[in-house]
């Protein structure tokens, strides 16, 4: 993994836990030397996780259209800052400079970013692994509505099995490291 995308929330979230595990998550990826790439906004998880990165003199590139520039308040100091057109855009980009991706706890935002990734690779349109840290069990009711589609087979085992889900992002890392995609797309593997 020589960068990972991070999607989380622009809000700081009601529990202290959500800014301290974007610290962390920031930490790690820095004293690992994997380059952070994510929306490039300075508020809420964003801000926390980019500015965690940056003080351990790691490697951060935001990428955010140019009509958030000022709403969403880009960060001034990051590695790289691309200003692009749209939010298509902005998640293409990430989609391409990115190894794996990664959602902290967060709103739409985060979640349709999240699922944006997910249905690329079930379409394997990308190898690439994808995950979710469940900070204070934020993701428990996502993952059981997820095993409740499997059951109700709107969505495959094979393609929910793998997504990673950890409390620990280390962990996660190493599972992403280990990672191969799976080998039927969604088209292929129809019953
Ligand atoms: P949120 O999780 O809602 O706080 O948003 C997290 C990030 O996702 C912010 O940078 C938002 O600008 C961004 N975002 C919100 N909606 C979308 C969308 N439809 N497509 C891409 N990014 C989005």
């Amino acid at each position: 993994m020589k960068s990972i995308c991070i999607y989380c929330g622009s809000s700081p979230g009601a529990d202290p836990s959500y800014i301290e595990a974007a610290k962390t998550v920031g930490r790690v990826l820095a004293e690992r030397k994997i380059e952070l790439v994510y929306g490039g906004a300075n508020v809420g998880l964003m801000g926390a996780l980019a500015e965690s990165v940056l003080a351990h003199d790691g490697e951060v590139t935001g990428i955010m259209p140019e009509f958030l520039v000022s709403k969403e308040v880009a960060h001034q100091s990051l590695t790289r800052l691309h200003v692009v057109k749209s939010m298509h855009e902005r998640k293409r980009l990430m989609a391409e400079l990115a190894d794996g991706f990664v959602a902290l706890p967060g709103g739409m935002g985060t979640l349709e970013e999240l699922f944006e990734i997910l249905t690329w690779a079930q379409l394997g349109l990308h190898p690439k692994p994808c995950g979710l840290l469940n900070v204070n069990g934020y993701f428990d009711h996502l993952i059981k509505f997820l095993e409740c589609s499997v059951e109700q087979r709107f969505v495959h085992q094979e393609h929910f099995k793998a997504i990673h889900v950890d409390t620990d992002v280390e962990k996660l890392i190493a599972r992403f490291d280990a990672y191969e995609a799976p080998h039927n797309s969604k088209w292929i593997d129809r019953e």
